[in-house]
């Protein structure tokens, strides 16, 4: 049981990647950094290093696994910036799409090919709860809306298989990502944040990994095209 899982070094994709080795799957992780982050301990799976906006560094990838039964992907690779959109320069806020939107429609376009359409295959894509509650982030925002939309429209297009994308739309977690922000600047501003929140507890980056070894379970086979809100 071989899933890919993208943005595994560090963050939510690590945390994700280390659940589902722990589960027993054989992951293999991409990320755009060097394979070993050196504030992590070495994974025991391979991390190959390929930009998922570029489609023939996953090209690449696909050569070398091409014999593989792919039972699962992760879409964690992401990027963020957050500039008034008056100041937003054209190559930043390009390549925020070019990672979140296409990097993600790039490994399924790649992948699909190998993966299992008889077993449950969860394609697990990450949003944010940026997503639905819109802030200062337009390319972000748009971002994540555009991924919601192609997984939607991509459970639909496979409904006659086993392979069930869904989005997981966690909110703020404290990551490289997002450490500078303001939430985190003090206590009484991350409380305010974590209460305007539907459950209102401050999430880590286990609680997205628990979510998608849900996603991964085959019971979870009848949801399809789902934005799962976390936090
Ligand atoms: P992070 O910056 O810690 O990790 C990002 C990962 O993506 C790294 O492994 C990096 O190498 C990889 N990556 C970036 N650009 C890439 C590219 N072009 N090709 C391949 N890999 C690339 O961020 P994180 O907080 O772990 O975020 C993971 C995902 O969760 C992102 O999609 C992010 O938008 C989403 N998210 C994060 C939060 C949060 O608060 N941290 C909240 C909601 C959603």
């Amino acid at each position: 049981m071989t899933v890919i899982v993208t943005g595994a070094s560090r963050g939510i994709g690590r945390a994700i990647a280390d659940r589902l080795h722990s589960l027993g799957y054989e992951v293999l992780g991409i990320s755009l950094r060097d394979p070993v982050d050196l504030r992590y301990e070495s994974p025991d799976y391979p991390i190959e290093k390929a930009d998922i906006s570029d489609i023939n560094s996953l090209n690449e990838i696909y050569e070398k696994v091409k014999n593989t039964k792919i039972t699962g992907l992760v879409n964690s690779a992401g990027v963020f910036e957050n500039l008034p959109f008056l100041f937003f320069p054209y190559n930043n806020y390009k390549k925020i799409i070019d990672v979140n939107l296409i990097g993600a429609m790039n490994m399924c376009s790649v992948f699909l090919k190998l993966m299992d359409k008889e077993v449950h295959t969860p394609i697990v894509n990450i949003s944010s709860i940026a997503a639905h509650y819109p802030n200062h982030s337009t390319a972000y925002t748009a971002s994540k809306m555009g991924l919601e939309g192609f997984t939607k429209s991509l459970a639909k297009d496979l409904s006659h298989t086993k392979i069930r994308p869904n989005c997981i739309c966690p909110g703020f977690i404290k990551t490289d990502m997002t450490k500078a922000n303001l939430v985190f600047s003090d206590s009484n501003t991350l409380k305010e944040y974590v209460s305007s929140q539907p459950i209102g507890i401050p999430l880590t980056v286990e609680h997205v990994a628990d979510v998608v070894e849900l996603l991964f379970n085959e019971k979870s086979n009848c949801v399809g095209g789902q934005s799962i809100q976390i936090g």
